[in-house]
């Protein structure tokens, strides 16, 4: 049974398309389950929208809410339509954003990591300064110690992306920290599931997130898995889900999830 669950749609600002067009491109792809999952609005801003292009409007969140919903009556018995959202963790503003999301039915919550020391993962210029390579290992641990206080907090369902801050700078994953594999033993200490994302190859790395080594190490201590496109445009939904599919069995996963009211639905792979 083919799912995704990481979609976007036109109210983040950077994104093509309706919540039906994502819909629609799913069940051509033969989806059984597609996930709606937008980026969260910046819950902890004075403004409304406080980045447009990035994120929708704080205004726009129940509106987003309703439209899925709808949406899921309505296709119901063709595809089943998941309710979920793609949050930004800050830690300082943890308890805010998991208030705002318990007024809400979600199916589940994409915990992303996208602001390391306040600059986005996937600014390049961050690389630019940084070129001793205990900055660089420093650099990659803040960003997973940021991951590991995601997976503790217990607000999400799914850990989204987890090394994509290697976006930009491939070459990150040569410089090994003992903080990653810390990492996935504190996920799976959590009963945390990560995606595996095929939005890579819009970015310098090319392929998915997390590598396949990471991906590796993540079933050799036994954190669960699932599938997220990042579609941005309705043509990726369920991109490359055969192959990702081939290459964990090959790993050694025998199942992936999904969630429903946010309780995991296992697919065997
Ligand atoms: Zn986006
Ligand atoms: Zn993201």
């Amino acid at each position: 049974m083919k799912f995704d669950l990481h979609t976007h749609h036109f109210r983040c600002g950077h994104a093509e398309g309706s919540i039906r067009d994502y819909i629609e491109a799913a069940i051509k792809g033969g989806l059984g389950v597609i996930g709606i999952s937008d980026h969260s609005p910046y819950f902890a801003s004075e403004e409304d929208q406080f980045k447009p292009g990035i994120a929708m409007a704080k205004s726009e969140f129940p509106s987003y809410i309703q439209d899925v919903l709808a949406l899921r009556e309505e296709y119901a018995g063709k595809i089943e339509v998941l309710l979920g959202v793609e949050s930004d963790f800050f830690p300082e503003h943890k308890e805010l954003y998991r208030a705002v999301y318990q007024k809400y039915p979600f199916d589940y919550i994409i915990g992303s990591v996208h602001m390391v020391k306040g600059v986005g993962i996937f600014e390049r210029s961050r690389w630019d300064n940084l070129q001793k390579e205990e900055d660089i290992i420093r650099e990659k641990e803040e960003y997973f110690t940021l991951i590991q206080q995601s997976a503790k907090s217990r607000m999400f369902d799914i850990l989204g992306h987890i090394d994509a801050l290697r976006g930009y700078f491939p070459q990150l994953s040569e410089y090994h920290t003992p903080v990653v594999d810390q990492t996935l033993k504190v996920i799976a200490d959590c009963s945390g599931v990560i995606e595996i994302n095929t939005s890579g190859k819009g970015k310098d790395c090319g392929g998915w997130y997390p590598s396949d080594e990471m991906l590796e190490r993540a079933c050799f201590y036994g954190v669960k898995v699932s599938f997220g496109s990042d579609s941005h445009v309705p043509s990726r939904v369920g991109d490359e889900w055969e192959n990702v599919r081939t290459k964990l069995k090959e790993i050694g996963f025998k199942q992936w999830y999904f969630f429903r009211r946010r309780q995991p639905v296992r697919v065997r792979l």
